[in-house]
C-alpha cells in the first residue's frame, strides 16, 4: 500500500493522532495490526493481517485481529473494500480513490480520478435513492502478468 519510509511514519503518526482524537486507546497490539495493514501491498484480508502480525506477536489470536480490525473500521481508521472478490479486504487509504484489479495475480492498486469524482451520476438513476460514494473498479491484467503472458 505504501512504500516510502517517510510515508510510513507519517501514516503511523496520523494513526496515533486519530486514535487520540477519537478516544481509542493505543495498545501495542493495535499498533502492530495497523502496521500490518499499512505494510501489506494488496488491501489485505483479516487472515493476511493475522499471519503478518503473528510474526511479531506470537500469542495473538485470529479473533483479536478480527475484533481490532472491526474497531478500526468502526472508528473510521480504515475502510472495507466491498467490491473486490468474496473476502473482506481493508484499505488504509481513506482518500477518495478507485481500484485497478489484476484478474490474474489479484493485485489491487489504488488510482485517482478527479474528473470522475466530480462527475454527476446519470439522470437515469436519479430516482433510485441517495447516492453515496462512487467507486470505479478497473479489471484487467497488470503489466507484469501481461509480460509473462506473452
Ligand atoms: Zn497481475
Ligand atoms: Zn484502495
Amino acid at each position: 500500500m505504501i512504500d516510502s519510509k517517510t510515508e510510513f511514519s507519517f501514516m503511523m503518526d496520523s494513526f496515533e493522532k486519530a486514535c487520540k482524537a477519537k478516544g481509542l486507546r493505543i495498545t501495542h497490539q493495535r499498533i502492530e495490526i495497523f502496521k500490518a495493514l499499512l505494510k501489506h501491498t494488496n488491501h489485505p484480508t483479516t487472515d493476511e493481517v493475522f499471519s503478518q502480525v503473528r510474526k511479531h506477536l506470537r500469542t495473538i489470536s485470529l479473533d483479536t485481529v478480527y475484533r481490532t480490525i472491526a474497531t478500526f473500521e468502526e472508528y473510521g481508521l480504515i475502510k472495507r473494500v466491498h467490491h473486490i472478490d468474496n473476502a473482506s479486504r481493508f484499505d488504509v487509504n481513506l482518500s477518495e480513490h478507485h481500484h485497478l484489479v489484476c484478474s490474474r495475480c489479484n493485485k489491487i492498486e489504488d488510482f485517482y480520478w478527479p474528473d470522475f469524482d466530480s462527475m454527476k451520476p446519470p439522470k437515469s438513476i436519479a430516482g433510485w435513492g441517495k447516492i453515496g460514494f462512487k467507486r470505479v473498479v478497473i479489471d484487467g491484467m497488470c503489466s507484469s502478468c501481461n509480460e509473462k503472458n506473452k
